[in-house]
């Protein structure tokens, strides 16, 4: 895929709209929509595809609706044009404008069946639900963030969702991917040979895996079928996405949500990153299993140590402790290790490294 760029932004992307076409002549634009805060993120990328009817997959972070719309007039349209807006998952980076997006244009709202069920709800507290338990103090989200918040939570329960997708669905040129993760409602999709990735597979991070803790709480909200077992959040599930994707064919062009370009280049990917992700975890998983070798570490020290390498403050020190919790959960589930102490927050080492098969597997 050739990216040509059509606006220039800055070196992070952001405002940058960019056309890709493939060697079979496939056009796609990306929009690089801001964050509504400071982020070293990036922007989300948002993605135009010109086929039967004109599709955006994902909308961008609430409060950022004139950058969408600039950049979409860069691309040759009015937001008024748009007939089908595609969401790839319902963290409100990703569809923070489709409020409005869908009520000036009147476009139909695409997306998975999981993502109508937690429309309106306050996500990302619930999802933190856990860590009050086991993090006792609470560092402060910044406010403007919890300000986008409230506004995506209050924009959610005015919007329904027309189109509900689920697995393996084939529409309007589009073919859709269910890999629950980094999010219950995480869709991959295909179109021609190119895959939307979300924010299931980015280039030069991690997606951030969910915590399997957190089915607990939505479990009764979710459609009847997802309320047997947990099989849409934490780390094991993730993995078991990002495989899959990995199969999908060596021949995909993948278009991430994030990073697509950064540091002032592109950085391309195909479905071989999926697996790299994967290794990536099960190194993390062998490096938490060394520090409890020597010793059985209470949660906030083993996150601490695991992450020594970095000066973990306020707002890091959260997305870290989750990452650890995730990967305990998979220790745990694999009994690997056991969590112990009167308050469950101890985790300590039982002596096998049963994870290791659990990531050979196919
Ligand atoms: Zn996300």
């Amino acid at each position: 895929m050739e990216p040509e760029i059509i606006k220039a932004g800055d070196d992070a992307g952001n405002r940058m709209v960019v056309k890709y076409t493939s060697p079979e002549g496939v056009v796609i634009h990306g929009i690089g929509v801001p964050q509504a805060w400071d982020s070293p993120l990036g922007p989300t990328w948002c993605y135009v595809v010109e086929g039967d009817k004109l599709t955006l997959v994902d909308a961008g972070c609430n409060g950022t609706l004139t950058d969408l719309e600039e950049g979409l007039q860069y691309v040759g349209y009015p937001l008024s044009a748009v007939s089908r807006m595609v969401v790839t998952h319902g963290h409100l980076d990703h569809d923070g404008n489709c409020f409005d997006v869908i009520a000036r244009s009147g476009a139909e709202l695409w997306a998975h069946e999981v993502y109508g069920s937690l429309l309106g709800l306050d996500r990302w507290n619930m999802e933190a639900d856990w860590r009050q338990r086991l993090m006792g103090d609470r560092p402060r989200d910044h406010s403007d963030f919890d300000e986008r918040i409230q506004e995506h939570e209050r924009l959610g329960k005015m919007m329904s969702l027309t189109n509900p997708v689920t697995d393996g669905m084939v529409s309007g040129g589009l073919t859709f991917y269910y890999t629950p993760g980094h999010a219950p409602d995480e869709l991959c999709i295909l179109y021609d040979r190119i895959l939307f990735s979300g924010d299931h597979v980015l280039p030069q991070i991690t997606p951030h895996p969910s915590v399997s803790m957190s089915y607990q709480r939505f479990r009764s909200l979710l459609p009847e079928d997802y309320q047997l077992e947990n099989r849409y959040y934490g780390l094991k599930i993730f993995i078991q996405s990002l495989k899959r994707v990995s199969k999908l064919g060596a021949d995909l062009t993948v278009m991430p949500a994030h990073r697509a370009y950064h540091g002032g280049k592109f950085h391309p990917i195909g479905v071989d990153r999926a697996s790299a992700i994967a290794d990536h975890h099960r190194t993390r998983c062998h490096d938490l299993i060394d520090l409890l070798r020597k010793e059985p570490l209470e949660l906030s020290t083993l996150t601490r140590k695991h992450f020594s390498h970095l000066n973990l403050d306020n707002n890091t020190y959260y997305p870290a402790f989750s990452e650890v919790i995730s990967h305990v959960e998979l220790l745990e589930e694999m009994g690997d290790v056991s969590l112990a102490g009167t308050d469950g927050r101890t985790v300590q080492w039982k002596g096998t490294e049963n994870f290791s098969s659990f990531f050979d597997q196919d």
